[in-house]
């Protein structure tokens, strides 16, 4: 799952991509408003981490264009403000939810997972192919009842595929999802990932399989 961290405190955005990608997201970070707001519009995030003091273009504004774009990107607001007023704006602007600098990570991380599993426009909590679930926000993926145990890209790959279950799903699409921008390695590490989930969910018997569409990538289905 991929997000985008809007921070232009250097040590903070180190600090929290670092924490979030221990998480097993993808974490892209931007240091500005504009930038930020440009990679919001070009890439699909599972959700934003806005700071509202940012040069160029305070979060305020970046929430709202994004809005304007018709964007439903669930968006989480940092500030060191506080207030009644600050809050009150920041969610007129169309944020999702809100937290006041210093926060604790342990409650970032569970409002984030509360954004993504309320989702843009109404994503199913859990998605289920045969007797596969993946639950996207728990990062939980069970097989009937037995857990199955993958890596955080692994689980990625995987929650990609069962989001578009039964259509032909591209590497390129893979790899965006799950690999975030600072990856420059081969297209080809998706057929790694794939192999070692085919040989998971034959050894957990699961009943769905992820085919290989030639020329275009992978479907998951039941
Ligand atoms: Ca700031």
């Amino acid at each position: 799952m991929r997000l985008l961290l809007v921070e232009d405190e250097p040590r903070l955005a180190r600090s929290l991509s670092q924490g979030l990608r221990a998480e097993g997201y993808a974490v892209d970070v931007a240091g500005d408003g504009v930038s930020g707001l440009e990679q919001a519009l070009s890439t699909s995030y599972a959700a934003i981490v806005l700071d509202l003091m940012l040069p160029r273009l305070n979060g305020y504004r970046v929430c709202q264009q994004l809005r304007r774009a018709q964007n439903p990107v669930p968006v989480l607001i940092l500030t060191a403000k506080n207030g009644e007023y600050d809050l009150a704006e920041a969610l007129d602007c169309g944020a999702d939810d809100f937290l006041s600098k210093p926060f604790s990570y342990v409650v970032l991380t569970a409002r984030l997972r509360a954004l993504i599993r309320r989702g843009a426009g109404g994503r199913p909590a859990h998605l289920t192919v045969g007797d596969l679930t993946v639950d996207p926000a728990a990062r939980r993926c069970t097989v009937g009842t037995d857990q199955l145990r993958l890596t955080g890209k692994e689980f990625g790959v995987l929650e990609c595929l069962a989001r578009r279950a039964g259509q032909a799903v591209p590497k390129t699409e893979i790899l965006d999802a799950v690999w975030d921008s600072a990856f420059r390695g081969d297209l080809n590490i998706v057929e790694v990932y794939i192999a070692n989930l085919r040989r998971k969910l034959t050894t957990a018997q699961a009943d769905c399989t992820i085919e290989t569409v030639r020329g275009h990538g992978y479907r998951l289905t039941p």
